[in-house]
């Protein structure tokens, strides 16, 4: 079936939710939004504390962005064996995973496990979304109604709603009337589609389109990517998971996970230590060469200055465009894939065979740089030059990251202030965990901290580690709110802005700038000082009793 409007969700059925829709409020201690890795991980944390707790979740099951994203060749980008939970130590060793990179499919096979073992649906109201959290400041709660129209009156409220979880939908002109059939990756059908003998546009070619399109062009009649922007790609070299590696990770599961929670990026690869302006070149390129045989985001932290030298940075960009050249054939199609930005400014893609696909006779790659996208029509995609004949359209265009997932609900804090107003020019946060003016509302893995540039599970078991400690604080010592100071806020905003102005990202337009969305402001928007570096500086504020918050 065609997904024709992607947002609109299921029906909602009945469920054992402490709410019901008309009745009065549910006290809650804790309301958790969103049932992905963070808001599972939540679920164990505040039920050792002993809270009362629900997680509202819009999906009719866990997962997060591993429910959502089933598009063909959606996997992760981080070993298998690190992008797992830490706090299961009989399950790390336990779960045999199949592959090194595992797909959408053993992720959400993984996750489902997690829930079964811990029994964890029975604190998740499922296909409900919350649509506003409103703080009251006379009862200082929450106040949090859902599009079922359940209320809750909260004292605390956690927002676990992911950084890409807001799909950037196509608006072109004329979509109504395309008679084919369409959908957007970050919502794909639960049932698969079928490209079988089909004439399919894949618009976009981000990490997305990168994994999709090399498993829809084996079953298409004929494939049209239409490309406005290259993207550097790195081989992941995926392989079923080695039984032996895999004992000897397990060997050292407690002080791997360590490594990679003191890391730079959250995983357990060594960042290379010498700067590429320091290094001869010939050297450079050996290690690069080692680098990219190994795979994956190791290339991109290869040198110290890679994201900080324009002329270091374009010696790493070419070495992968003459990768790009040496795997496409045809020079015109190689020349039209070798990216012209900063290497590693717009997210490195990680991929198994993309740029071989170019090799194939029922694959084209459009320039829809030259020739950009002016609209649907009822038989294909229209262009400035053309007008291409297509059965499917994919879009893979991405995604209202970071701050889309929090606008999404009408967040009100203090004096009715909203998160939105608030954050009008950029997202304004103390440590990317909270936001003056917003009492006990938590954000996890949101704006400001290290999430979106790390392995997601190291940030994310940091932050739940982090809030449920907090609030555990607050419980013992008899406190009721904590809330960022608005100098200590004013200072991170001005210290992730810094670290960000010293690197060439404002240089790029990335979704990480915000730039991929019409009006939003242009602010570069995760932290960019390192995973170790962001927990010593949370840990050495909660051990100074909660420094640059204010405690009541
Ligand atoms: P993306 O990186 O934002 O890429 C969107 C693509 O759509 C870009 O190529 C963009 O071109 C293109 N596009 C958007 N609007 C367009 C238009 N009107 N006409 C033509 N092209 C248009 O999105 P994504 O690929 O979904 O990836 C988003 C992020 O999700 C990744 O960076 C990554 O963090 C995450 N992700 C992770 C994994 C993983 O870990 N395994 C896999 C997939 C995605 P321009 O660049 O010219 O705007």
């Amino acid at each position: 079936m065609p997904r024709k409007d992607p947002i609109t969700m299921p029906d909602a059925s009945p469920r054992s939710t402490t709410a019901q829709a008309g009745a009065p409020p549910v006290e809650l201690d804790v309301l958790v939004v969103g049932a992905g890795f963070s808001g599972m991980y939540l679920i164990t944390r505040l039920r050792a504390m002993g809270l009362s707790f629900r997680v509202i979740e819009a999906g009719d099951d866990v997962g997060g962005t591993w429910y959502w994203n089933r598009y063909p060749g959606a996997r992760v980008d981080v070993h298998s064996v690190t992008y797992s939970y830490s706090w299961d130590k009989e399950l790390e060793q336990e779960w045999q995973w199949k592959e090194r990179f595992a797909p959408q499919p053993e992720l959400l096979e993984y996750i489902n496990h997690v829930a079964d073992r811990h029994d964890l649906r029975r604190d998740i109201s499922f296909l409900t979304r919350v649509e506003a959290a409103h703080w009251d400041e006379a009862s200082e709660r929450w106040s949090i109604t859902t599009d079922t129209g359940e209320r809750y009156a909260a004292r605390y409220c956690v927002m676990a709603v992911g950084c890409l979880s807001v799909p950037k939908l196509p608006d072109f002109t004329g979509l109504d009337s395309f008679q084919g059939d369409w959908y957007h990756t970050g919502l794909w059908p639960h049932e698969g589609v079928d490209f079988t003998g089909k004439r399919v546009a894949v618009i976009g070619t981000g990490s997305t389109s990168i994994q999709a399109t090399p498993q829809i062009v084996k079953v298409a009649e004929h494939v049209t990517v239409f490309q406005r922007t290259p993207n550097y790609s790195i081989p992941a070299w995926n392989r079923p998971q080695d039984r032996d590696e895999e004992a000897a990770v397990k060997a050292q599961y407690p002080e791997r996970r360590q490594k990679a929670r003191v890391s730079l990026a959250g995983d357990v690869f060594e960042p290379g230590t010498t700067a590429i302006a320091d290094t001869p070149l010939d050297d450079v390129h050996a290690e690069l060469e080692r680098r990219w045989q190994l795979g994956g985001f190791t290339f991109l932290v290869a040198f110290t200055d890679v994201l900080m030298s324009r002329e270091s940075n374009e010696i790493i960009a070419e070495f992968v465009r003459n990768k790009i050249r040496g795997i496409v054939k045809d020079p015109a199609t190689a020349e039209l894939l070798c990216p012209r930005n900063f290497f590693g400014t717009k997210r490195m893609c990680v991929d198994t065979g993309y740029y071989e696909i170019y090799n194939r006779d029922n694959i084209t790659l459009y320039d829809a740089k030259t020739n950009p996208i002016t609209g649907i029509t009822a038989t294909g995609v229209q262009t400035t030059q053309d007008e291409v004949e297509v059965d499917a359209i994919v879009f893979a265009i991405g995604y209202d990251a970071m701050t889309g997932p929090l606008f999404n609900i009408d967040i009100r804090g203090r004096d009715g202030v909203s998160l939105k107003e608030k954050w009008s020019a950029g997202p304004r946060t103390y440590l990317g965990l909270g936001s003056h003016g917003f009492p006990n509302l938590f954000t996890i893995t949101g704006p400001q901290s290290p999430s979106v540039l790390s392995n997601m599970l190291v940030s994310i078991e940091q932050h739940v580690d982090f809030v449920s400690d907090t609030i555990a604080y607050l419980e013992q010592n008899g406190l009721h709110t904590i809330e960022p100071e608005l100098d200590a806020e004013d200072a991170w905003v001005d210290h992730c802005r810094e670290l960000g102005d010293s690197t060439l990202h404002p240089h790029d337009d990335t979704w990480y700038m915000g730039a991929n969305i019409p009006g939003k402001p242009r602010v570069f928007m995760p932290y960019i000082g390192g995973v170790g570096t962001y927990r010593e500086k949370c840990d050495e504020v909660a051990a100074a009793g909660y420094e640059g918050y204010a405690l009541k």
